[in-house]
């Protein structure tokens, strides 16, 4: 019984389409680029032919750019991961897909896809100008200067060489980092891939300080790409095998539809418990009150509001037994931070949130780096 979450991954963003079963999105900043863009082409040529040209040719690379997104999600979905949404930011497109491949080699694949369809569309667009007669020596290309079709290709290439350098959160870095968990373990496999993109990212912002400030703004991108993949690799390696019920909080406190706002203030403040499941008087899960719903709820109507008003009926639910993992995918899938957790006849045994998820983590972690150190002792949580 999933609860519908939003397939949008940003906010600020308009949906243009939905193709392949996947929605496509613009984000507010693009329009804005596409404006400036727009008004630069004005200025300088005040011509409205100059100037549709100068959006055509970005709107027709950024449509490259979303061809390469495609690339990844139809090549994810062959291995049943399907893709939220696809998104346009003025610095390129994000596929946001539910999970990466458990198999290396599957996420290879996917990771491999984005760049080879911009060398599709630019080996296409060679033998186009080829057959038409109208091919430019390569040494004469340049990015401002040739025909549409000749920068359109000329970009479609640096596209897929700038994605694959072997760098977070560039496509190149997924590679190298899969390639590196075939031979060894992913989590010393993902530390050897951040910082083997960090040592890249320090490179690039030297050599941007002297030749080209874009791309110090590069570096920093990988920079913090590489520290953020790390830790999520590190997360879901450690832990692999752990059901819910391991995490969860059983000592829990349950709200009533009926209940007014002051019994959950009196609830939070006595206690830590911050986000609260509401029960049925026949004892089912209807809602949850978060914090924010509570905090909401009190600006809104003070005290006496009804936690009925304010709880959210559109929520995750986990299962006992299910693996953490799966719960943390679907939290990190819906930008939830709690789930009630029930057993199979479906009545509430604990809650499971963010905390304790991180809780178990640094617990585990320190067994884990205990036993490397100490081989012979007993086995982990
Ligand atoms: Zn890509």
């Amino acid at each position: 019984m999933a609860s519908r979450t939003s397939e949008k991954a940003f906010g600020w963003s308009w949906r243009v389409g939905v193709f392949a079963g996947i929605a496509v999105y613009v984000h507010a900043t693009f329009v804005i680029l596409i404006l400036w863009i727009a008004l630069s082409y004005w200025l300088s040529t005040h011509s409205v032919a100059a100037m549709l040209e100068g959006v055509g040719f970005i709107l027709a690379l950024f449509g490259c750019v979303v061809l390469h997104e495609f690339g990844h999600a139809l090549t994810a979905r062959r291995y049943g991961i399907r893709t939220r949404s696809i998104t346009l930011l003025p610095i390129g497109g994000v596929a946001s897909l539910e999970k990466m491949p458990d198999d290396p080699r599957h996420e290879i694949l996917v990771a491999l896809a984005g760049p080879a369809v911009n060398i599709v569309i630019g080996l296409g667009i060679w033998v186009l100008l080829r057959l038409s007669g109208a091919a430019a020596g390569l040494g004469d290309l340049g990015l401002t200067s040739g025909s549409f079709l000749e920068r359109l290709m000329l970009l479609n290439f640096m596209l897929a060489g700038f994605n694959l350098i072997p760098a977070f959160p560039m496509d190149g870095g997924r590679v190298l980092r899969a390639w590196l968990s075939l031979r060894m373990d992913p989590v010393r496999a993902t530390r050897a891939a951040a910082s083997i993109g960090q040592a890249l990212a320090l490179f690039l912002g030297l050599l941007g300080l002297f030749y080209n400030p874009f791309l110090l703004f590069i570096a920093l991108f990988v920079w913090i790409g590489a520290a953020a993949e790390s830790g999520t690799t590190e997360l879901r390696t450690v832990l692999q095998g752990v059901t819910v019920d391991q995490a969860m909080r059983r000592e829990i406190h349950t709200l009533s539809p009926e209940d007014r706002l002051s019994h959950a203030v009196e609830l939070t403040l006595a206690g830590s418990q911050k986000d609260f499941p509401v029960v049925d008087p026949r004892g089912r899960v209807v809602g949850i009150l978060t914090h924010l719903d509570l905090l909401r709820g009190l600006r809104e109507s003070a005290e006496t509001g009804r936690v009925a008003e304010f709880m959210r009926t559109d929520f995750e639910r986990a299962h006992a037994r299910e693996p953490l993992q799966a719960v943390f995918d679907r939290l990190q899938a819906c930008g939830c931070r709690v789930v009630p957790v029930l057993d199979h006849s479906g009545s509430l045994v604990g809650l499971l949130d963010l905390d304790n998820i991180s809780e178990l983590f640094q617990i585990r972690a320190a067994l884990r780096e205990h036993h490397t150190a100490h081989p012979s002792g007993g086995r982990l949580l």
